[in-house]
């Protein structure tokens, strides 16, 4: 068994990038960690972690706040906003024009600030919980 440390660093980094790709939720750390534990069972949460800024910096994933303090992690990295279910708590993905969201950051830019990325947050309830969809379509 090989045990180069190059070796077990490129299986541990893709272990946890196919974890981040195969959730549909926008895992935590804490849920890739749990997920790549089943297959890497000595992982430490450090490492994974550590994997995911190394994903993040590579552009491979990236870095969602929704609404609360803990990070989340997106193998979507072309510029979305997220939906999530005020009820059930899904997150999903929403690609909006920008034109049609009228942001204009240019405000922020005149002001000194430099921009490197920006999330759009949309609260609500999801067609399941909602159960407005019938109604709307009578
Ligand atoms: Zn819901
Ligand atoms: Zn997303």
């Amino acid at each position: 068994m090989q045990r180069r440390p190059q070796t077990r660093n490129t299986h541990q980094l893709q272990a946890v990038y196919q974890a981040v790709c195969q959730s549909s939720s926008h895992p935590s750390a804490d849920e890739v960690y749990w997920h790549v534990r089943r297959n890497l069972p000595r992982i430490s949460l450090g490492t994974v972690y550590h994997n995911l800024q190394r994903l993040v910096a590579q552009g491979k994933i990236s870095v969602v706040l929704l609404g609360e303090r803990t990070a989340r992690y997106d193998p979507t990295t072309t510029a979305h906003a997220h939906f999530v279910c005020q009820q059930c708590g899904q997150v999903e993905d929403v690609f909006l024009s920008h034109t049609l969201l009228g942001i204009d950051l240019n405000v922020l830019a005149r002001q000194g600030y430099r921009i490197t990325a920006h999330n759009l947050l949309i609260s609500g309830l999801c067609p399941t919980c909602g159960g407005r969809r019938s109604a709307r379509l009578q």
